[in-house]
């Protein structure tokens, strides 16, 4: 057997979802809405499922997808786009982000990731051969600091993995911040590989800038983003990378041999969702902020401290006052004892960090509320 599996563990998130189906308990682990998506969306979808297509679509998208990306993201990016030259629509942002990892890096290149992270970067990076140099986000602001940062391209990393709304913190990176990440990467001749599938969820007075729209930064810029979290439809796997013509080429070929495409009819019905205005966005922006609020103040009133997220739908609970030796323990107590799902905070992070869960707020009132009335008996 491949030896190259033993440098990652199965996702501890999905598994998270099994271990609170099995206990009957309030899912806050794996990040997936209990809402339905917008009612637009159901509609087309019946509609698909009458009209087609049923059978395989352009390998990198259909046509109509594709151009309604390009034009919704020219909107929100600030960037022109060609949607022959600069789209591949993929499985997810799951398959964008190996994609674009495989597209850029030779084996044993080097491949920069923040710490604490979402679990799949290090296995993607594992999974192309590469190499992971990983860079510490400090507490309390979790912010980076420059010197390490520029020290993973002294070591060559070729590509920096820049999750931006990030899981699991909620960090909303600063144009400050981005602009010191793009003097390096044209420093070092490196590229920058997105996830800003939270692009759309970000709390006031936090602002997302993409990374591919600073000066100079779309050549160097791949990336990825999906319809899971800003149409509520995590189930229907439609992502996308955006970059360079030269980058899409070599993402194409990925794509093409990886998955050969995204699902054909979903494609379709998905372009009721591209198709929104601006009042869409800003109805999910003030959906998310009140289900922030109603979480957070929840927490606070049960005396739990965490790290105030700025962006995403995520939050790091500091559970250092119980005493418990792991977070994996006290998220499997949490999940049986308690009735709430939670990520043990370890699987973020490189090193051994063990007091944090993560818990996602991505549910309705209702499911919130019972989640935090069930939290009252945490101690
Ligand atoms: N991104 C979500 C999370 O972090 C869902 C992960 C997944 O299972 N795809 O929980």
């Amino acid at each position: 057997l491949s030896t190259r599996l033993d440098w990652f563990s199965e996702s501890i998130i999905r598994k998270m979802t099994r271990i609170a189906n099995q206990y009957d308990a309030i899912n806050l682990s794996q990040g997936f809405p209990d809402f339905d998506p917008p009612q637009e969306l159901i509609e087309a979808l019946k509609k698909t499922a009458d009209e087609g297509p049923h059978q395989y679509e352009i390998t990198w998208g259909s046509p109509l997808f594709r151009e309604a990306v390009a034009k919704k993201q020219e909107r929100f990016m600030n960037i022109k786009l060609n949607p022959d030259e600069n789209i591949v629509v993929t499985c997810g942002s799951t398959e964008a982000m190996m994609a674009a990892m495989m597209s850029v890096c030779e084996a044993g290149e080097k491949v920069a990731i923040f710490s604490p992270f979402y679990e799949n970067y290090a296995a993607d990076t594992v999974l192309c051969g590469a190499i992971p140099i990983y860079v510490p986000l400090n507490p309390p602001e979790f912010t980076f600091n420059k010197d390490e940062l520029e020290n993973a391209f002294k070591e060559g990393a070729k590509a920096l993995i820049l999750c931006n709304p990030s899981n699991p913190l909620g960090k909303v990176f600063t144009r400050d911040e981005l602009m010191f990440i793009s003097e390096l990467v044209t420093k070092y001749d490196a590229f920058v590989i997105t996830d800003e599938v939270y692009e759309h969820i970000v709390y006031e007075p936090s602002k997302h800038i993409y990374f591919a729209s600073l000066p100079g930064m779309f050549e160097r810029t791949i990336s990825c983003s999906s319809l899971s979290k800003t149409y509520s439809i995590t189930g229907w796997r439609l992502g996308y990378v955006i970059g360079p013509k030269n980058v899409i080429d070599n993402c194409k070929k990925v794509h093409d041999f990886l998955t050969v495409g995204a699902a054909a009819p979903l494609q379709k019905a998905a372009l009721a969702g591209l198709a929104f205005g601006d009042d869409y966005y800003r109805e999910l922006t003030s959906l998310y902020t009140e289900k922030r609020e109603l979480f957070l103040k929840g927490l606070d009133s049960i005396g739990l401290k965490y790290h105030k997220p700025e962006g995403a739908y995520y939050v790091m609970v500091d559970i250092s006052e119980f005493g418990i030796k792991t977070d994996v323990e006290f998220a499997k107590r949490l999940a049986e004892n308690v009735g709430v799902a939670a990520v043990p905070g370890s699987s973020f992070f490189k090193d051994d960090v063990n007091n944090y869960v993560r818990f996602h707020f991505a549910k309705k009132k209702e499911t919130l509320e019972k989640a935090l009335e069930r939290l009252q008996n945490i101690r």
